[in-house]
């Protein structure tokens, strides 16, 4: 049973004079609570209509909406609302909050519920906040089919239990059959895609790539949303989303009615939903599995259940649907954590990357070449330190050389790490040496790497894809107590020799037998890895399925890339026809009963893509077209007349003439 709780216009009943109380306790004193005790105090508001204005009004209690500090507030405010007693859990996402438990006793269920709720009933009137007793909802989650009465009171008053509840955009049914909440979509769903139509046809209009990005925006991240949840719906309901995204698809690409959606994902470069599904579960479990104390961190574990489960098919717990690829990915990782120290408390380091903003792609290597060593003559006091980074297929190695004092080193990374993070590594195992042999004659260090973007993520303290890693190679940095050290950008390949030496020992070092240094990945890694492993997934998928023979002897291989684009919306929309397979020739009319005969009205065969592209007179068009193929000394075949760039062109152009340019 879970109560979802609603306050009461939470964030302006905000009472200041306890906030202030609140922060005081937690030791926020001095400056900045003066500054928040201004902050909030004699604020006054008024309205605009035009250009006239209300009269004044004082803001008793609340914090200013829009400011960036407000939710920081709130949460302070929040932070010590009681949490569930006696076996009761509770949720806080800022003002949305539910307590929720579970007992075959329903007077046992009731007794728990209402302690928790009393409690926080109390915490909500020394607080100053209140519970909405119309809006706050309990709803008893159960497959049984007579349902005991049920009693929660807020004071004097029951609230309501309802079948269904909306809580964080998520509509939760009594069965967790998730039918309300796919409906919902359903219909949120519906509306945008006229959104859709309104913009496009098969001769004019936004183009299939335009299309896709509505499709993604408003669409795809409806369809997304919560779908980790919800993805343990009957098979039912979830195809009922598919045909949303085959529908969506279909407008993308402009195709005939009834083409197949496993030819119009491919073609798109859309996953199918049950495997975008699937990787957004990976995700997610990758995120939770990191962090130590993630409070859903049960839900990827194993559970009695899974063991014993009684349950059919479509209740397939989120472990049983992750633990395929979670125990197959036997790498260590880590969700990013917070740095052990404030920025501003790490030593300055010099990243000199203005070499990069002074040559350009036209200069040829020699030139290349003189201009980085005259660069690198501005640091000629300094002991010069090369790194490189190294991969291949799943290997991943490092090495740095410091040619003056003969010294070099090999470095062999967890697999399947970036290069990034091999040309991080580099970097950090030089810090590390430094650190530990620096000495008064041995004190400046030039560092020369070819990785503009490693250098960027050190000047700016930032890194998106191994922020860990990042805060591990400063941490490392700030040991280093008298030295200078310089990081300077030079281009790879241009034959200046330590450069030259490093990029041949980081290739060495991908042998080493043993990984010694940065023996785990980030995130950003582990989703690549989640990517290929879905992909291949729907590789699986598009084999076996028996549909769209036609489009998979154009396109074997699935991939995310959108296949073919052009700029002639009607070019577009007849070429997506064709490749995908429906179109409406003779053959296909019939089918429809558009038409008495099926046959080609010259040929007298059947009039399908196959004999229009290959057989066919008309226009002379199978002579042309077999004569541009062998100009192009390609096979003459469907897979190149609908693949190929130039050919794609010359069968547009006749099909153009042959129907006087009606798309079909
Ligand atoms: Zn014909």
């Amino acid at each position: 049973m879970a109560i979802f709780i609603d306050f009461e216009r939470a964030y302006d009943m905000l009472h200041v004079p306890t906030l202030l109380k609140k922060l005081l306790n937690m030791g926020i004193i001095g400056k900045t609570y003066n500054w928040i005790v201004n902050f909030l105090s004699n604020r006054t508001f008024q309205v605009k209509i035009g250009t006239s204005f209300s009269d004044k009004y004082s803001l008793e209690n609340g914090t200013p909406q829009g400011a960036v500090i407000s939710s920081l507030l709130f949460f302070i405010m929040i932070n010590d609302i009681p949490q569930g007693l006696d076996g009761v859990e509770m949720t806080l996402f800022a003002e949305d909050s539910s307590i929720y438990t579970g007992h075959q006793n329903h007077n046992k269920l009731q007794n728990r519920i209402q302690l928790s709720l009393n409690a926080i009933d109390k915490w909500c009137n020394t607080n100053g906040f209140k519970i909405s007793i119309s809006k706050t909802v309990g709803v008893l989650f159960t497959k049984k089919r007579r349902i005991a009465n049920i009693n929660i009171k807020v004071g004097n008053e029951s609230i309501k239990i309802e079948k269904t509840a909306k809580f964080l955009g998520v509509i939760f049914d009594q069965r967790l059959s998730w039918k309300p909440h796919i409906e919902y979509v359903i219909t949120k769903c519906k509306n945008r895609m006229n959104l859709m139509r309104a913009v496009s046809g098969n001769h004019w209009g936004a183009s299939k790539k335009a299309l896709l990005h509505i499709y993604r925006a408003l669409i795809r991240s409806v369809i997304d949303y919560g779908d980790t949840a919800y993805s343990s719906a009957p098979k039912s309901y979830l195809d009922k989303l598919s045909s949303i995204q085959t529908e969506a698809l279909r407008l993308c690409c402009g195709a005939a009615k009834g083409t197949p959606a496993t030819a119009l994902q491919n073609e798109c470069g859309e996953l199918p939903l049950q495997m975008r599904r699937l990787q957004n579960s990976l995700k997610l479990g990758t995120k939770i599995l990191g962090n130590q104390d993630h409070p859903v961190k049960s839900a990827y574990q194993p559970h009695w259940t899974n063991e014993f489960r009684t349950f059919s098919h479509k209740d397939e717990s989120t472990y049983t649907r992750t633990q395929d690829f979670f125990s197959s990915l036997d790498l260590p990782f880590q969700a990013p954590t917070f740095p052990t120290s404030p920025p501003w408390l790490n030593n300055d380091i010099e990243v000199d990357i203005s070499l990069h903003k002074s040559i350009s792609k036209k200069n040829d290597n020699p030139e290349l070449r003189l201009i980085s060593l005259d660069h690198m003559s501005r640091y000629q006091t300094y002991t010069h330190v090369y790194t490189d980074g190294s991969k291949n297929g799943d290997l991943v190695a490092a090495a740095y050389t410091i040619p003056i004092l003969n010294l070099d080193k090999q470095i062999r990374l967890c697999n399947s790490s970036s290069i990034y993070a091999a040309e991080l590594t580099a970097i950090k195992e030089v810090f590390c040496w430094i650190s530990e042999n620096e000495n008064q004659d041995l004190k400046h260090f030039a560092i020369f790497s070819d990785s503009l973007s490693v250098l960027i993520s050190i000047r700016n303290s930032f890194s998106r894809s191994r922020p860990n890693l990042l805060q591990e190679t400063l941490r490392i940095f700030n040991k280093i107590r008298i030295s200078k050290v310089h990081l300077i950008w030079i281009p790879s390949h241009v034959n200046i020799i330590g450069n030259e030496k490093v990029d041949a020992l980081a290739k060495q070092s991908l042998s080493l037998p043993i990984i010694n240094s940065t023996n785990y990945l980030e995130l950003q890694e582990v989703f690549s890895i989640i990517k290929l492993h879905v992909v291949n997934e729907w590789q699986r998928k598009y084999d076996s399925d028996t549909k769209g023979q036609h489009y998979k002897f154009i396109c074997p291989v699935v991939d995310t890339n959108i296949k073919y684009v052009d700029n002639n919306r009607k070019k577009e929309v007849q070429i997506s026809r064709l490749r995908l397979g429906k179109v409406n020739l003779n053959e296909r009319l019939l089918l429809m009963k558009k038409l008495e005969s099926g046959l080609c009205t010259l040929c007298k065969v059947p009039e399908n893509i196959n004999h229009l592209l290959l057989n066919c007179r008309k226009e002379n068009i199978s002579n042309i077209l077999r004569d541009k193929c062998v100009s192009y000394k390609v096979d003459f075949n469907i897979k190149n007349l609908l693949d190929v760039g130039c050919i794609q062109s010359e069968v547009y152009r006749l099909i153009s003439l042959i129907y006087k340019g009606k798309v079909v």
